[in-house]
């Protein structure tokens, strides 16, 4: 059983990355500039942009935090973005989810620039996607074909089981996979909360990619000897032995499902760590086509 290390690619990929920005430093071009928005002080999603923001400044880039107060109207946001949008030194921005309620987040999402949209959540780019065009892929489907790539596992003519259809994950990891291109040509399936007998769907997958976000939710009873697993779950779970507080947990049953894995990724350290890494990516490419 192979251990899908995505801290360790994600690592590689910084590494790459930090190449990349010496060079256009030495051949005096700029470098990129990622901005986040964060709007409250959620503390999963904090902790999320802090690791963008650190993450940014590991590749040597330039890093904006705009952190607003929970209170903010959906009107002012909505400045911020413009403002972001014309701002030329800004190549690539994100706005951080879950937005408060009472903010719109799809007309969010929409005020973005497809060009800065380093997020690929922007329906142009999501569009582009889907029909194979230059776009900025969201970055946690970008991260799980990445790192299918780079440890060569095989999706052509795989059954692949997606199971949850997000926007930002399921459905778009369920497109790629299933496209005439890169890790795709695979027969896809996606499952979501209204499948029915879905053990008996997964249990003919070569690949499983889980993203639901319930606890240990894939069993082992679940999956056939030799399955690939992708588990995509983040779940703060209260753990008073944990300095934290909290222990994250992922939608698979790690220790009894790795039995039956001939490769799987953990939790954490498996697409969490790549989806910081293709959000640099993104980025990069969108300095570079402004270039
Ligand atoms: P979501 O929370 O928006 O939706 C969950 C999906 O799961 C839905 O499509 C629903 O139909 C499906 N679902 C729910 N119960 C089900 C069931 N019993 N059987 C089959 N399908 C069921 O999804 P999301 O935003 O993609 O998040 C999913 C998980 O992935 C969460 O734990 C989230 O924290 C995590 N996540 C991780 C990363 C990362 O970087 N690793 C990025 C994004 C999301």
């Amino acid at each position: 059983m192979k251990i899908l290390d995505g801290k360790k690619i994600s690592q590689d990929i910084k590494d790459e990355l930090k190449k990349l920005v010496s060079n256009r430093i030495a051949n005096g071009l700029k470098k990129p500039h990622l901005a986040a928005i964060i709007v409250g002080s959620d503390g999963a999603s904090l902790t999320y942009v802090g690791s963008k923001v650190r993450a940014c400044d590991y590749v040597g880039y330039d890093s904006t935090l705009i952190q607003l107060e929970e209170s903010i109207t959906e009107e002012l946001l909505l400045e911020q973005i413009n403002r972001l949008n014309k701002d030329k030194s800004v190549d690539g921005f994100i706005v951080q989810l879950p937005l408060p309620k009472g903010i719109d987040e799809q007309k969010i999402l929409l005020a973005i620039d497809p060009n800065k949209d380093v997020d690929g959540f922007h329906p142009t780019n999501f569009g582009k996607m889907s029909l194979e065009m230059e776009s900025f892929i969201p970055a946690t489907p970008y991260g799980i074909i990445e790192l299918l790539d780079r440890y060569k596992i095989e999706t052509s003519g795989k059954n692949c089981v997606v199971i949850g259809r997000s926007n930002i994950v399921g459905r778009p990891v369920s497109i790629l996979l299933s496209q005439k291109s890169k890790k795709g040509d695979a027969t896809v399936t996606l499952a979501h909360s209204r499948t029915k007998n879905l053990k008996s769907i997964t249990r003919n997958a070569d690949i499983i990619i889980s993203a639901l976000g319930i606890p240990e939710f894939l069993k082992s009873d679940m999956v056939k000897e030799g399955v690939v697993i992708i588990d995509v779950g983040i779940t703060r779970v209260p753990n008073d032995s944990s300095p934290k507080g909290y222990s994250i947990i992922g939608d698979v049953d790690y220790k009894k499902v790795s039995k039956k894995s001939i490769a799987i990724t953990p939790v954490p350290g498996g697409v969490g760590p790549m989806t910081i890494s293709m959000l640099l990516k993104n980025t990069f490419l969108a300095c570079q086509r402004k270039d």
